[in-house]
């Protein structure tokens, strides 16, 4: 047992394993109001790492349509409700936002899964979870596209269901893999110490030799994204494309490389990076890292779930339409500001959005060259100007990967290729 700091809820909490922070941490963006549900991010995965026998139901990487779906079907819905039943009706956050850079919004007061000691049982004695039926991993993609419409029911539209700041009648992707979290449930359950993170990415790995197949990793994670092999008796999960990341991927030329559902995504919603830690497990001041802007000086980008407690290092830009008392409880009290900021974005972060997926290298550096004034409108009676600013990005080594603007240029094809791809 080590007391930590999670920053993401505010404060110290008990992590029932010894602590141990990355040099770097494998980290993640995605902005959920680009995703189209085309699933090449799903698909991607798939036939990278678990086209074999015994890994048919496994989707590391699955988008799922919320409120109603989810792989496996209804894991928020259920591990909530546990975390309830330990302790009802006080699962609160207790403040607004800060100007903290560390600490994007104040306390969680409630307990996370590794503080709810009065429900654990002998059997699952660290972290508060359940294992998921046979049944539940089955159809990935259960309620694809089914809103809530009227009233809450299901698949009902309101005629008056598409206005901003809210839509009476919603749904949105939620797109997910594993969060290489700070503090893994996973590896704290593993009675095998098979599960382990990498100093040098934070990256969360199972050693296959190690495991027995207990599905205590199963049971603990409360994203339900470590998964079991019945053909080999062995757990399996994302190994966040490791050689990618490593810069061995004969593409990369030696340079990190984002993960293959990163580079896949059509909807141009994922950024993926590898952020400097401090000793203390807290994120180093690196103030032109893309991410690190994101998270911790423009705050657009939140945890999922951060109640749970393990820190993950996934954070979603939040859907704009949908009713922020659902979002509140997904991505915490830091919602209504992320949405501000994202529907009215400054100069700064009108550039950095540009950043997504021009490459497949991972960016280290930004930079912005300021360019002319091109648009000024009122939006919902707000006043904003559009410039065209240059955003360049820069690898591990410090070289270029590209440049870009924030008024996409227009490309016209020679006639002689009109018809040819
Ligand atoms: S998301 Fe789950 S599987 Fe991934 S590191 Fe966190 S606890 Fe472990
Ligand atoms: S590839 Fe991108 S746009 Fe398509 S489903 Fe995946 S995250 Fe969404």
């Amino acid at each position: 047992m080590s007391k930590v700091h999670n920053w993401q809820i505010g404060r110290e909490m008990n992590y029932p394993y010894p602590k141990a922070f990355p040099r770097r941490q494998f980290a993640f963006v995605f902005n959920i109001n680009r995703c189209i549900a085309c699933q090449s991010c799903t698909m991607a995965c798939k036939s990278t790492w678990t086209f074999s026998k015994g890994q048919e139901h496994m989707w590391w990487a699955n988008v799922e349509t919320k409120p109603y779906g989810g792989y496996p079907q209804f894991w928020d819905a259920k591990i909530l409700d546990l975390m309830e039943k330990a302790n009802p009706g006080n699962q609160q956050w207790s403040g607004k936002p800060s100007d903290d850079k560390q600490k994007p919004y104040d306390q969680f007061d409630g307990k996370t899964i590794f503080e709810a000691q009065n429900l654990l049982t002998p059997d699952s004695a660290r972290v508060l979870g359940y294992l998921p039926t046979d049944e539940e991993w089955n159809l990935p993609n259960i309620f694809e596209d089914n809103p809530v419409g009227k009233r809450g029911v299901r698949n009902e539209i309101d005629k008056e269901g598409t206005t901003l700041p809210e839509h009476k009648t919603w749904f949105f992707y939620l797109a997910r893999i594993c969060n290489h979290c700070s503090y893994p449930a996973c590896l704290a359950a593993c009675p095998r110490k098979a599960i382990y993170k990498r100093p040098e990415d934070g990256i969360v790995l199972i050693d296959q030799k190690e495991c027995r197949g207990y599905r205590k990793c199963v049971e603990a994670c409360p994203y339900k994204k470590t998964m079991y092999r019945g053909n080999t008796r062995v757990s399996e999960k994302c190994v966040a494309c490791y050689p990618r990341v490593e810069g061995k991927d004969p593409e990369s030329g030696g340079q990190p490389m984002e993960t293959r559902c990163m580079a896949a995504c059509i909807g141009q919603i994922r950024m993926q990076g590898l952020v400097k830690m401090n000793n203390d497990g807290s994120w180093a001041e690196d103030r032109y890292n893309p991410l690190y802007y994101m998270v911790h000086v423009a705050k657009v980008a939140l945890p999922l779930y951060p109640e749970f407690g393990t820190e993950p290092n996934g954070y979603y830009i939040p859907p704009r339409w949908v009713p922020r008392d659902y979002l509140k409880q997904m991505f915490g009290p830091g919602v209504d500001d992320a949405i501000e900021r994202y529907s009215y974005p400054d100069r700064e972060l009108l550039a950095v959005l540009q950043l997504f997926r021009r490459s497949n290298r991972i960016i280290f550096r930004y930079e912005i060259k300021e360019g002319p004034k091109i648009y000024e409108a009122t939006l919902r009676g707000r006043k904003i100007t559009m410039y065209n600013d240059t955003v360049i990005a820069y690898g591990q080594n410090g070289n270029e990967i590209f440049r870009t603007q924030v008024e996409e240029p227009v490309h016209v094809r020679p006639n002689k290729h009109a018809n040819s791809i």
